[in-house]
C-alpha cells in the first residue's frame, strides 16, 4: 500500500498531462507564456478571487505576500506552533519575527485566544494556516485582526476549495497563499506556488517584485520566483479534476470516520461546525502512537506524522528559548498524532484494510492505557 500514490493520478488522465507537456516544448513556452496566464486565470476563478499571482512554490507566496505588506525588521508576526516550518520560516526571511501560538485542541489550528495573548505593539500581522485541510477559526481571527488593525494571511498550502461558513478559503484575508508540491492537493510535477488576494496593491507589487522588480524598467530589486511553462500546463489539465478529487478525498475520510469511530480512544479528525474539510492529511491521534505506527509498518501499510515537533521546538528556533510547556496542546498533539494513508484513488479495499488492522491494534492492546479520549 501506498501512503500517497502520484503515479495512479498520473494513469488516470495520462493523455491529457502528455499532451499539455508536449506542446509546451513544441512552443517553448518554458518560463511564463500562456499557459502560466491561463492558470492564474483559471485558478483566481476556482477560488473567487480578484487576482492570483504565480510562483516558484509555495513558500516563496508568503515571502512575497509579507513583502507586499511591507513587513519590517522588528516586526512581529504571529504563526502556529503546529505547522510545516514555511509559514515562520518566510517571516524572518522577510525580516520580521515568527511568535509562535498554540493549537487549538480539537482542530489541530491556530488557537484565537493564543492569538490575542501574545499580541504586542510590533505585532502587524497574523499567518492561520488550515492545516491538514481543515480551516482555522476565521471569525475569530478576523475579529482580533480587525481590532488590532493586523493584516491576515491565510496559508492554504493543503486547503485547495475547502469552505468556512459557505466562503472558500484564500478569500477572506488580505492575501491567501497555496502550494502546488506534487503531493498537496492539487500538485504540478515539480516546484509551484501562488498567491491569491482580493487587494489590487498587493497583486501589482507581487507581480513586480516575483519577477525581478519588473520588466524593461526594474522599479524596484525583487526575487526570481516564477512559475513554469510545464509546471502550468500540468496544473492546467488537473484543474478540472479538482473538485472531483476533492469529493474523492472526503468520501475516503467519511468511510474512515465511519468504522474508525467505533474503535475506543482513537480519535478521528473533528471538522469545525458549518466548515468543509478536504483532507490534505487524515489525521488520527492515540496515545499509543508509535506503537500503532510500528504494526501498520509490520502489515504494509505506511503512515507519516505530521508533524514530528512544534515548530519552535525544532532547534532551527533555539535561540529563541521556547521551552514545551509554552505550548502544552501542539507538544501533546505532536505526540499522539498519525497520518493514514488517504488520497482520491485509494481504494475501498485498502482503506479497509487500514480500519481492520487499527481495529486489531485496538484490542490486542484493550488491557494497555491505550488511548486519549
Ligand atoms: C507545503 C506547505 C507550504 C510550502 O509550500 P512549498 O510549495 O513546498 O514551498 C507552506 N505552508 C504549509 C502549511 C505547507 O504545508
Amino acid at each position: 500500500m501506498h501512503f500517497v500514490d502520484l503515479h495512479a493520478q498520473y494513469l488516470s488522465i495520462k493523455d491529457e498531462i502528455d499532451a499539455a507537456i508536449a506542446s509546451v516544448i513544441a512552443e517553448s513556452s518554458f518560463v511564463r507564456g500562456p499557459h502560466v496566464d491561463a492558470f492564474e486565470s483559471g485558478f483566481a476563478e476556482l477560488i473567487g478571487v480578484r487576482n492570483c499571482v504565480s510562483c516558484a512554490n509555495g513558500t516563496d507566496a508568503l515571502y512575497i505576500a509579507m513583502k507586499a505588506l511591507g513587513l519590517q525588521s522588528g516586526d512581529e508576526v504571529l504563526v502556529p506552533a503546529h505547522t510545516w516550518i514555511s509559514t515562520s520560516e518566510t517571516v524572518s526571511q522577510a525580516g520580521g519575527t515568527p511568535v509562535f501560538c498554540d493549537s487549538e485542541p480539537q482542530y489541530f489550528t491556530i488557537d484565537p485566544q493564543q492569538i490575542e495573548a501574545r499580541i504586542t505593539s510590533c505585532t502587524k500581522g497574523i499567518i492561520p494556516v488550515h492545516l491538514y485541510g481543515q480551516p482555522a477559526d476565521m471569525e475569530a481571527i478576523l475579529e482580533i485582526a480587525k481590532r488590532h488593525n493586523l493584516w491576515v494571511i491565510e496559508d492554504c498550502a493543503q486547503a485547495h476549495l475547502a469552505t468556512y461558513k459557505g466562503r472558500m478559503l484564500g478569500t477572506m484575508g488580505d492575501a491567501a497563499t497555496f502550494s502546488f508540491y506534487p503531493g498537496k492537493n492539487l500538485g504540478a510535477m515539480g516546484d509551484a506556488g501562488a498567491l491569491v488576494t482580493n487587494r489590487d496593491d498587493i497583486a501589482e507589487f507581487a507581480a513586480l517584485f516575483s519577477r525581478h522588480g519588473g520588466k524593461g524598467t526594474h522599479v524596484m530589486e525583487g526575487i526570481n520566483s516564477r512559475l513554469d511553462g510545464l509546471q502550468a500546463a500540468i496544473l492546467n489539465v488537473k484543474l478540472k479534476y479538482i473538485r472531483q478529487w476533492t469529493e474523492q478525498r472526503q468520501a475516503c475520510a467519511a468511510r474512515y470516520d465511519e468504522q474508525l469511530c467505533a474503535i475506543d480512544r482513537v480519535v478521528t479528525p473533528v471538522v469545525r461546525t458549518a466548515c468543509e474539510h478536504v483532507y490534505h492529511l487524515y489525521v488520527v491521534r492515540t496515545h499509543r502512537r508509535n506503537e500503532l505506527r510500528m504494526f501498520l509498518k509490520q502489515h504494509d501499510v505506511p503512515t507519516v506524522i505530521n508533524y514530528a515537533s512544534p515548530v519552535p521546538m525544532y532547534p532551527a528556533y533555539s535561540a529563541q528559548g521556547h521551552t514545551r510547556d509554552a505550548f502544552p496542546v501542539a507538544v501533546d498533539h505532536a505526540d499522539q498524532i498519525l497520518s493514514i494513508p488517504l488520497y482520491p484513488e485509494l481504494s475501498q479495499g485498502d482503506q479497509d484494510n487500514v480500519c481492520q488492522l487499527i481495529a486489531r491494534f485496538a484490542e490486542e492492546f484493550e488491557h494497555v492505557e491505550f488511548a486519549a479520549a
